[in-house]
């Protein structure tokens, strides 16, 4: 194939190259190849995403992104059976050995099975893009073609050979794209070791749910937890309509935490160490829908640094989790990849062109950065005003509602520097605790 002007090939099909599609296509045409099969409707368990498997929330923030790029998607993704509840109110949560409080917040956060997300993006980046974005379903990127310090295209494992102007790099946490542009970015590793294990649950019409979402946070004592979130039955492949459906992920950190089960009763007895027992009560009221858990280990994070290395050339970027992939457990990770493709809407039109890329490096590593260096002393100040932060959450709606418009994107964390905020944090997380 001749090269063609302002064309984008994005190596990889999910969240964050379907979204780069999205943007890209308003300058260029696009094509998306991805290693796996197309996915079937609402299908999971896609090889090339494994953690799809387990609970994906979709906070605020990511959805405005992809609602700006995609216009409708909200709607396709209601349509397609997400459940978007109050993020206090719905939510029953333990943490920091108490219930949090609950109060109508208005936020909203997203609950459906991972493949709703990617099935609805796909629906509206074709309704969108019609004949300017193309689809290769089970191919696979294992070279790069160069022309003199710039990549101009890709090759395919089978040896096909696809010219363009710009090659996205959207495979993910385990990327080969150093191997493919043989150059070694720095790379900051956090070994996180968190151990994932889910299950998908029916419920009879009868049973009732004072919450659409518990979790059960670890303790100061016991590094496992778990997550429950409500699903409705259009977006269980085979769900029964008028059951009730969950999909419950236990998590663990580090070795002595580890969630792993090879069968149902497995799951419940960890489930039934947990220091509240509601998710064990509420679960055996419901039939698992597999005779074994999904499991994930997710050993740790990693930020590469794309900026800093010497020579590289243009015409390749790199989005989402092959640039910066974080802990899972805040299920931020879709959010935080589609803020980052948003950041490079100023320099779009350019980068299609295979210019400016350095730029756009840059763009993507300072979002990823750690603002405080982890092994510094304001690092240790910082967690142990969350701490109050977390702990307040239960007492103040002020200090909730703050939180979870930084926590879920929509607002800079510059506003917990607000005067009453601290003062609230303060006497909420930690005067107040001693005083009564
Ligand atoms: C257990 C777990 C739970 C999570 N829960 C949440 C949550 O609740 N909320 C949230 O926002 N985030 C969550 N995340 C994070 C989220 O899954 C990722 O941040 C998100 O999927 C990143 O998207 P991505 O497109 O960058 O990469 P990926 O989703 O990893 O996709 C990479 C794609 O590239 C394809 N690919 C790879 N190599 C090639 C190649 N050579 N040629 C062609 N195609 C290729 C793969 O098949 C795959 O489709 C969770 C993560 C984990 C591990």
């Amino acid at each position: 194939m001749d090269i063609v002007e302002n064309r984008v090939v994005i190596i990889g099909g999910s969240v964050a190259g379907l979204v780069a599609a999205a943007l890209f296509g308003e300058f260029a045409n696009v094509l998306i190849i991805e290693k796996d099969l197309q996915p079937a409707e609402l299908q999971i368990g896609r090889s090339g995403i494994p953690q799809d498997q387990h609970i994906h929330s979709m906070l605020e923030g990511g959805r405005v992104v992809m609602e700006r790029y995609l216009p409708g998607f909200t709607e396709t993704l209601i349509s397609n059976g997400s459940r978007p509840i109050d993020r206090s109110n719905d939510v029953a949560w333990f943490h920091h050995n108490e219930w949090k409080l609950r109060y109508k917040d208005g936020g909203l956060v997203y609950l459906q099975p991972r493949a709703v997300i990617d099935q609805s993006l796909i629906a509206c980046l074709v309704a969108k893009l019609h004949t300017k974005i193309e689809f290769q379903y089970g191919a696979r990127v294992t070279g790069l073609l160069f022309d003199e310090n710039r990549v101009s295209g890709v090759r395919l494992s089978n040896g096909v050979e696809i010219k363009c102007t710009l090659v996205v790099d959207a495979m993910g946490k385990c990327t080969t794209f150093p191997k493919l542009l043989q150059v070694t970015p720095k790379t900051v590793t956090d070994k996180i070791n968190v151990s994932y294990s889910t299950l998908v649950f029916e419920f009879p019409e009868e049973v009732t749910f004072d919450a659409d979402a518990y979790i059960v946070h670890p303790t100061e004592t016991l590094n496992r937890g778990a997550v429950v979130n409500r699903i409705n039955a259009t977006a269980v492949a085979n769900g029964t309509p008028g059951c009730s459906y969950v999909i419950c992920t236990q998590f663990g950190y580090g070795e002595a935490a580890r969630v792993h089960h090879e069968t149902v009763e497995e799951f419940f007895n960890t489930l039934k160490t947990l220091p509240e027992r509601i998710i064990y009560t509420l679960l055996q009221q419901g039939k698992a829908m597999t005779a074994k858990p999904s499991a994930y280990l997710f050993d740790k994070q990693v930020h590469r640094h794309w900026h800093s290395v010497e020579a590289m050339p243009d015409g390749a970027i790199s989005v989402g989790d092959a640039v910066c992939c974080t802990d899972p457990v805040f299920g931020r990770g879709m959010a935080h990849a589609v803020m980052g493709i948003n950041n490079l809407f100023p320099l779009a039109s350019e980068l299609v062109k295979g210019g400016r890329c350095a730029e756009a490096r840059l763009v993507l590593f300072q979002q990823g950065v750690d603002p405080i260096p982890r092994d510094s002393f304001m690092f240790n100040v910082v967690n142990q005003f969350l701490f109050w932060v977390f702990r307040a959450q239960a007492h103040s709606p002020e200090v909730s509602r703050t939180l979870y418009r930084v926590a879920h994107y929509e607002s800079s964390p510059l506003i917990m520097l607000n005067v009453m905020f601290i003062a609230r944090v303060l006497w909420f997380g930690s005067i107040r605790q001693w005083v009564y």
